[in-house]
């Protein structure tokens, strides 16, 4: 944070969190009528936020919803609603591997693909009942509910819901303007760079922020630039015209020339922002909700720093906590299991050793051998019937249906690998912040590797002399 001379903020579920059920129910409530009026029968259907999460990919080929593991091996399906049975899964994806790169995966970058990935879920299952007679297949199907939720966010209606109603869809964070005023005092410029239009932008930020800055303050002389309708993540990489918002009412006039301290703009790009600021890449820290349009591309293109929003981990985090004497239990049970399995083959082996005959003999007749083979299949059957509950509990924390955000499995999801790659930090929330300070070094963990002496699982094969 020390070498960091410049922080762009982005405001929708960054600087100001939604009530993402409230939020995202409307949304879906828009692409809903929107669907109605075309004669589609979507009226029975009601928004599910426990369906799907962040993180997710849509598999628009297949109408499914699936989790990825950090390598893209696909653990766990959906096709439409219904969970996929382990043979079906395995059949469609044994030899798949997800890439987002490709147009058929849909990778679900923010909290407000929520509303999108639910109703096409609910949809695929109409289509597979032939309820859906002028859409010609999943990948159609996506397309179609891609441009209806576009157009609802255009709209102007959802918005103005939301601008009217800001304590249902708001959640504020009274430590957030605090955040800012010490990164501001500490010498730091600050900038907001959203893809929310000007009207809305003032209305959110104003109710987020104003009340609970110092007297004299305002969210607007906070930020020494201000950015709107930023048209991330094209901001990052396209040099697109840029404007000067002249009044209040959102008034624009074309700019020629760098940006001026104290501003708001409409459009532009990162590269005549960091003109003007007159920074490189690695002094200015960005930080975002969405991994792709505020993370990935940064640092990708830009050589940003940057931090990712996460807000679900803190119920996630909650969850994990409850679970930890469960989970320090689970683990004692893998390691006895563990444990029996690997005698089991040193057994196995002694049988077979005599069964030829070949190599070094042990001590034991085979009758013994198999006696004890027999005890330690006893012994880890009981175990499976105590792991398997706590196992299965501990792959639905945080969310009955996919599990921790990032994991899949016992390994890092899809997401996880993004974060790591693209993100320098990830936090709940930006007021997380406020207790490190604008002054804080933030070191990267020693990551650890299965052969760690003393590592979770890990037993590194050393020679040990015997043949
Ligand atoms: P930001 O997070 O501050 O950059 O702003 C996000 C803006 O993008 C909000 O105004 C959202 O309404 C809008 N938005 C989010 N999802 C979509 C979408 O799928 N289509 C169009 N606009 C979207
Ligand atoms: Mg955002």
């Amino acid at each position: 944070m020390r070498a960091i001379r410049a922080i762009g903020y982005d405001m929708d579920y960054t600087l100001v969190h939604y009530q993402v059920e409230e939020w995202e129910r409307r949304a879906y409530v828009h692409i809903q009528e929107r669907l109605a009026v075309r004669g589609w029968p979507v009226g029975n259907l009601s928004f599910d936020p426990k369906l799907v999460c962040r993180g997710l990919i849509i598999d628009t080929e297949k109408g499914n919803l699936v989790k990825a593991n950090r390598f893209g091996f696909i653990k766990r399906a959906f096709h439409g609603t219904r969970p996929a049975e382990y043979e079906e899964q395995r059949e469609v994806y044994a030899r798949t591997i997800v890439d987002l790169a490709e147009e058929r995966w849909v990778f679900l970058n923010t909290l407000f693909s929520l509303s999108e990935a639910c109703m096409y879920a609910q949809l695929v299952d109409l289509l597979d009942r032939r309820e859906l007679p002028e859409v010609l297949g999943y990948a159609d199907l996506y397309a179609r509910v891609r441009s209806t939720l576009d157009a609802a966010h255009m709209e102007g209606r959802l918005k103005a819901e939301i601008v009217a109603d800001p304590t249902r869809f708001i959640q504020l964070d009274p430590e957030m303007p605090l955040t800012l005023l010490d990164q501001k005092y500490a010498g730091k410029k600050l900038l907001l760079v959203t893809n929310s239009d000007w009207s809305y932008t003032v209305s959110m930020m104003s109710y987020a922020m104003d009340p609970l800055l110092p007297k004299g303050i305002t969210w607007r002389s906070l930020f020494d630039y201000v950015i709107v309708a930023a048209r991330k993540p094209s901001f990052f990489t396209v040099a697109s015209p840029c404007f000067e918002v002249v009044t209040e009412e959102g008034l624009l006039s074309p700019v020629i020339g760098p940006l001026q301290q104290g501003k708001a703009y409409f459009g532009g790009s990162a590269q005549q922002l960091e003109k003007s600021l007159g920074l490189s890449g690695d002094e200015i820290l960005y930080v975002g909700d969405h991994m792709f349009g505020d993370v990935k591309i940064t640092k990708s293109v830009l050589r940003w720093r940057t931090a990712l929003v996460l807000r679900e981990l803190e119920e996630e985090i909650e969850a994990l906590r409850s679970f930890e004497a469960d989970e320090g239990r689970l683990v004692a049970l893998m390691d006895e299991k563990e444990a029996l399995e690997a005698e089991n083959c040193r057994n196995r082996l002694e049988i077979q050793r005599l069964q030829h005959p070949y190599g070094p003999k042990g001590l034991a007749n085979e009758q013994a051998l198999l006696e004890r083979a027999q005890a330690l299949r006893a012994r880890v059957e009981a175990l499976d019937s105590e792991i398997g509950p706590l196992a299965r509990r501990s792959t639905e924390l945080g969310n009955t249906l996919w599990g921790p955000l990032m994991r899949a499995g016992n390994d890092k999801s899809h997401l996880a690998r993004q974060v790591e790659r693209y993100a320098d930090i990830y936090t709940s929330r930006v007021s997380n912040l406020l207790k490190l300070t604008p002054f804080a070094y933030l070191r990267s963990p020693r990551g650890s590797l299965p052969h760690d002496p003393g590592a979770p699982g890990g037993r590194p094969l050393l020679p040990t002399g015997d043949a």
